[in-house]
């Protein structure tokens, strides 16, 4: 799980959003990752590209998505630095994320306990991303990028949740009552996301 450490972000995602003086919102600018979605006009779930039949879909009908090739890139750059940073094969990488569902919404969850970053249980926190199983995580849209959310820190729960053989995700994160998550797992997902703010995605 993933902390919405501040509002602010929200109320830069809901100006992003607002569409004012005929300007037609975040769609409309080169550099977004989002669009707006409506399960009227779309078939519900889609597969991403270049990716082992990830899928992607929405939380509500009437909500906001990751563009599917801005999605597809931010993936394919994961497994590469991952696969770098923790020596691990990138054909191995892409295994774990085989088949993965990231479910996306505009609108944060809160959950009954969660924890923090170094581990301490926490009670009805506002939750801006969920790994919900080794094949399906939750992701809160937060602005028009892809690198203010939760996305890399969930596809690092799903890779230790499939490195444990199932068994869990380590949601304690840095915390002590499960393994898996280090704080070089911490670190990579800091500077993942700096690298995604360069590529504008
Ligand atoms: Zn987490």
């Amino acid at each position: 799980m993933h902390f919405k450490f501040t509002k602010i972000l929200t109320l830069l995602f809901l100006f992003l959003l607002a569409p004012a003086n005929g300007c037609s919102g975040i769609s409309s600018t080169a550099a977004s990752s989002v669009e707006e979605y409506s399960c009227t006009a779309k078939t519900r779930m889609s597969r991403i590209p270049s990716t082992p039949d990830i899928t992607l879909s929405t939380s509500r009908c009437e909500d906001y998505v990751f563009k599917k090739e801005k999605l597809s890139q931010a993936i394919n750059l994961f497994v590469l630095e991952y696969s770098e940073s923790f020596k691990i094969d990138k054909d191995l990488v892409w295994a774990m994320l085989h088949r993965l569902h990231i479910e996306v919404s505009a609108i944060p969850r809160t959950v009954d306990l969660a924890y923090d970053t170094h581990g301490k249980l926490v009670k009805n926190p506002a939750v801006s991303g969920l790994a919900l199983s080794p094949k399906h995580i939750w992701v809160e849209i937060k602005t028009s990028q892809i690198w203010s959310t939760s996305l890399a820190h969930e596809l690092v729960h799903v890779i230790i949740w499939t490195s444990n053989f199932g068994v869990h995700g380590d949601p304690d994160h840095e915390g002590d009552q499960f393994s898996g998550w280090t704080p070089k797992h911490t670190k990579f997902i800091r500077e993942f996301n700096k690298i995604l703010l360069d590529y504008e995605i």
